[in-house]
């Protein structure tokens, strides 16, 4: 598998790990918590319209305390005097108090007077609710002198259909509020669209008061039996929180509903979308980023490496790797080493194609190294044509110096001789080789046949004057040498063989006209010395 491939796995599985983490974070932690603060806040919300709903009661109870304390009052109940209903108890005196009812009721809680409001709710729900309300009974008229007169009455909220209908009973007491009261007063309040408007409006809510019985079964269960206040049901957009309001008379319960639209949860989900959303696009531009990166930082390189490495291994030229990094980093590190270790490679490339090319014996070049020259000369002279001279020396009776001296001591002559013609022919360009046994070539590139001819006798000279023993020679006490000359103008490779050739023939010549002489087969006579 390639880096590309695992890098690309590597990214996927690291997504998913990220993907999965996120989900579980968002599921098991986000939506829970909004969903907790939605329930809390609407639980709140409706703990807040029930204490509103209770101190609205408790004011209306408050005023229907003032009337209470009230000689007229008293008096009325016991001479029903006509003047005084006609001021306090008309219907226009309870409109003018937006009142929907009044009714005065005797010591004994029969009824003795009510008259109603003439509005629509009025004329629908009074009588219907006056029905049970004709004559009080416990616990509505329980009097209790223990406690002041104010917190003697009761109040309340009654449901009749789904009109709701706010009470307040009161003693009536002549200006001593103690002993036995002279009789009650209940007033009455419809909670009409005003009053409903208001009071959504004081708890930023919207509501409904209902039968106890109208809830779903459930609830019903819940708020009775688990005896909580309140109870809150979720759908996928709603929150449908339920709370009980005492009625008044504590004969049934009215049920609170509040619904509210679940605004926080589907922001947060919004919310959570868009931030998955951005997610996702960071996460594919981080993913396209890092193969980007990978690609030029790390793939590139080593793409180029092994490409030139393979084209070295491919053509076996060993050649330094061309330094591709810019900066000093782990790639330009790896291009030095590479690099020394093909330097080494080419260090013993070379030592093995010296050796290779070297005669052991005398450290000059052998008849292979020759070879390699003269095509590598042929090339050049092919370019530009040039006068090359050629000498071939041999040792004279080496095979008798051999069986007297013995041939330990003939490769020490042979080491001798190779240095006095390295002597001779020191210019750079010339190329001295061994060519056999005591065998030598001297290439004179870009060399007269004169200036040959002198180092050649030089040569012979020199290897003469060294006077070497060799006393089984038949040509001289010493040691002496023969050479063969040649020498012309040259344009490629075949003439410079013919001229080895030449030089071949012209040692022949020396040797069978005397030895220890230079010849030429060009001046056709003996060029002795
Ligand atoms: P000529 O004057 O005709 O050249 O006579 P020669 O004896 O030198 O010629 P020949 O070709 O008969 O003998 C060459 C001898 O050189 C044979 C061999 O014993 C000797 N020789 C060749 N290579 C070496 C070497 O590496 N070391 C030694 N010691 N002798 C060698
Ligand atoms: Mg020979
Ligand atoms: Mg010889």
């Amino acid at each position: 598998m390639n880096l590309s491939k695992k890098l690309i796995l590597f990214l996927a599985f690291q997504a998913f790990l990220f993907t999965l983490a996120i989900t579980s974070f968002v599921y098991y932690y986000i939506y829970p918590t909004y969903a907790n603060l939605e329930i809390n806040m609407a639980q709140q919300s409706l703990k807040q319209i029930t204490l509103n709903l209770k101190n609205d009661a408790q004011q209306f109870q408050q005023f229907g305390t003032g009337w209470s304390i009230w000689d007229e009052m008293a008096s009325y109940l016991q001479t029903n005097d006509k003047e005084f209903a006609k001021t306090y108890l008309t219907a226009h005196a309870l409109e003018a108090s937006n009142f929907a009812l009044i009714a005065i009721y005797y010591p004994n809680g029969k009824m003795m007077t009510y008259s109603r409001n003439t509005d629509a709710d009025s004329a629908l729900l009074i009588p219907k609710f006056m029905k049970s309300m004709y004559t009080l009974s416990a616990p509505l008229i329980k009097i209790d002198n223990n406690v002041p007169y104010e917190q003697q009455g009761h109040y309340g909220y009654s449901l009749i259909g789904n009109k709701v209908l706010m009470i307040s009973i009161n003693p009536i007491y002549a200006s001593d509020p103690s002993g036995a009261p002279n009789g009650y007063i209940m007033f009455g309040r419809v909670l009409d669209k005003k009053i409903w408007k208001k009071i959504h409006e004081d708890t930023g809510t919207h509501f409904t008061l209902s039968s106890f019985k109208s809830a779903p079964s459930t609830i019903q269960h819940q708020l009775k039996n688990k005896a909580k206040t309140v109870i809150t049901q979720q759908t996928e957009n709603l929150l449908t929180t339920y709370a009980l309001l005492s009625d008044f008379s504590n004969t049934s319960n009215i049920l609170i509903t509040l619904n509210t639209h679940r605004n926080l949860f589907q922001k947060a989900q919004e919310n959570v979308k868009n931030f998955l959303l951005l997610g996702i696009i960071a996460g594919i531009m981080f993913v396209l980023g890092a193969l980007l990166f990978m690609n030029f930082v790390i793939l590139k390189p080593i793409h180029t490496l092994q490409n030139q490495m393979s084209w070295i291994l491919r053509n076996k030229k060993f050649r330094p790797i061309h330094q591709f990094s810019k900066t000093n980093d782990e790639f330009s590190d790896l291009t030095k080493h590479f690099n020394s270790l093909i330097q080494h490679v080419i260090n013993q490339n070379k030592a093995l194609e010296d050796l290779s090319l070297t005669d052991p014996l005398t450290l000059l070049q052998n008849r292979r190294s020759l070879d390699q020259f003269i095509t590598t000369l042929g090339a050049l002279v092919q370019r530009e044509e040039k006068n090359i001279s050629i000498i071939m020396i041999d040792i004279d009776h080496f095979k008798l110096y051999n069986d007297t001296y013995g041939h330990v001591q003939g490769d020490e002559i042979i080491k001798k001789i190779a240095r006095a013609i390295v002597h001779n022919a020191s210019r750079l360009s010339d190329f001295v080789a061994r060519y056999g046994g005591e065998e030598f070539i001297v290439i004179f590139p870009d060399t007269s046949f004169q200036a040959a001819k002198a180092i050649a006798q030089s040569i012979c000279k020199e290897i003469e004057n060294y006077k070497i023993p060799h006393k089984t020679s038949p040509t001289s006490t010493n040691i002496t040498v023969s050479i063969g000359l040649s020498s012309a103008l040259v344009g490629n490779k075949d003439q410079i063989l013919k001229l080895l050739k030449d030089a071949d023939d012209a040692l022949y010549h020396a040797k069978s006209d005397g030895r220890n002489k230079v010849y030429s087969l060009i001046e056709n006579n003996n060029d002795s010395k």
